[in-house]
């Protein structure tokens, strides 16, 4: 069930702008509005599940189909040589603002570590 508060949500439902790059019935991949990379693509299944320590039971595969998406994202924007990272900021100590879990696709610049 989409959430009327939650903005990726709203995304999802073609409510608010984005530059959507993949739409499936289940994964939606699209930039983020303040990239921290050449490459930075938020990528989020359509069902609202507030993040990674939410997910139950086959909701797992979700997780599996979004990082099938990423790696072909991956190949088409050029990093696959080059290489890239795929984040999840899990809750308030791990960085998270946006309570629909998502996953960053960055790349296009040499990353650092650790992460701050
Ligand atoms: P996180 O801090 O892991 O929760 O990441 C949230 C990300 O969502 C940040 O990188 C924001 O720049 C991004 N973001 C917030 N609002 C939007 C939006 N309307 N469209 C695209 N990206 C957004």
């Amino acid at each position: 069930m989409a959430q009327d508060d939650c903005i990726f949500c709203r995304i999802i439902q073609g409510e608010m702008e984005a530059e959507i790059l993949y739409q499936d019935e289940k994964v939606v991949a699209f930039k983020d509005v303040n990239p921290q990379a050449p490459v930075h693509i938020l990528l989020v299944p359509v069902k609202h599940i507030p993040s990674l320590k939410d997910f139950t039971g086959s909701e797992f595969e979700l997780v599996a189909d979004i990082h099938e998406v990423a790696v072909k994202l991956a190949e088409e924007q050029g990093l696959a040589s080059e290489g890239f990272r795929i984040v999840n900021n899990c809750g308030s100590k791990g960085g998270q603002t946006v309570n629909h879990v998502h996953f960053h696709l960055l790349g296009g610049r040499q990353l650092k570590w650790p992460p701050g």
